[in-house]
C-alpha cells in the first residue's frame, strides 16, 4: 500500500489500542498500548499445579501442590499453563486482557489475532518436546457464525506457530449449543458442558500427546470435559494452555 493511502487510512480510522481503545502512534506495529502491555499480570502466589487455581488450603501431594477439588475430584486435563492471570472478567477495566477478551467477544478485528499474540510471553512457559498436537476449544457453529471467529483457534494458530507444531482445527467439535458459562459453581459448570464435545476423527487423537488451548479458563470445567473426550479418544495426555487463568 502507497504512503499516502497508509496515511489516509491512519488518519481515517486511526490504530487504537485493543485492549484500552487508546490512540496508537501510527508508526507502531503493536496492537496493546505500552501501558496495557505493561499490566499484563504474569503470577499469582500459590497456585494449584492441576488446575492454577488459587490455593486457599493446599494438599501436598508427590511434591504437587494440589488444591482440594483435584485431590477430591481430579480433572481429565493433567495440567493447566496460563500465560496471564485476572480476578474476574466482570470486574474493573484495568486488566489489559480482560478488557481485550471482554472487547472483542462480540465482533471481528482483523487484528485481533496479533493482539492476543501480544499477550503471550516469550518464551512460553511450554516445551514444545511434550506434545504432538495443538487442539484449540471450539465454538458451536452458531456462535462462530455469529461472531466470526473463535479466539481460541486464533490462540492455537499463533502457539502452532511458535512451538511448530501440527494445529488440529475440525477434530474437536462442539456437537451442543450451550448457555455461556455464567454458573458460578463447577459442579453446574461441568453439567452445563457434558456432552457438548465431540469427535470428528478420533485416529487423529488416538496416542497424542495434546496441548488443549481456550482462551479463558475460569473452574476448567470446560477444559476439563474436552480432555475426557480426547483421552476417551485415546489422547495420551492432554495439557491445557489459556490465555488467562481467571482467579
Ligand atoms: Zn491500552
Ligand atoms: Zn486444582
Amino acid at each position: 500500500m502507497g504512503t499516502f493511502l497508509t496515511l489516509l487510512v491512519n488518519f481515517l480510522y486511526p490504530p487504537r489500542c485493543a485492549a484500552c481503545a487508546v490512540r496508537l502512534t501510527a508508526a507502531t506495529p503493536a496492537r496493546l498500548c505500552a501501558y496495557c502491555q505493561e499490566h499484563i499480570e504474569r503470577a499469582a502466589g500459590a497456585q494449584c499445579s492441576r488446575c492454577g487455581d488459587v490455593l486457599r488450603s493446599a494438599t501436598l501431594a508427590g511434591g504437587a501442590t494440589l488444591c482440594p477439588r483435584c485431590v477430591n475430584n481430579p480433572p481429565s486435563f493433567r495440567a493447566v499453563y496460563a500465560a496471564t492471570i485476572y480476578h474476574s472478567l466482570d470486574a474493573g477495566s484495568d486488566n489489559p486482557v480482560a478488557s481485550l477478551i471482554r472487547r472483542h467477544k462480540y465482533g471481528l478485528d482483523q487484528s485481533l489475532s496479533r493482539a492476543l499474540a501480544e499477550c503471550l510471553p516469550d518464551p512460553l512457559p511450554l516445551r514444545r518436546e511434550a506434545y504432538d498436537l495443538i487442539v484449540p476449544v471450539p465454538l458451536h457453529r452458531k456462535r462462530l457464525r455469529w461472531r466470526g471467529f473463535n479466539q481460541s483457534a486464533l490462540l492455537g494458530t499463533e502457539l502452532a506457530r511458535r512451538l511448530r507444531l501440527p494445529l488440529a482445527v475440525g477434530c474437536l467439535r462442539r456437537v451442543r449449543a450451550t448457555p455461556p458459562q455464567t454458573a458460578q459453581t463447577h459442579a453446574a459448570r461441568l453439567k452445563n458442558v457434558a456432552g457438548a464435545f465431540a469427535l470428528r476423527n478420533p485416529q487423529r487423537i488416538s496416542g497424542q500427546r495434546v496441548l488443549l488451548v481456550d482462551d479463558v479458563v475460569t473452574t476448567g470445567a470446560t477444559v476439563d470435559e474436552c480432555a475426557r473426550v480426547l483421552l476417551a479418544a485415546g489422547a495420551a495426555v492432554v495439557d491445557v494452555f489459556a490465555l488467562a487463568r481467571v482467579l
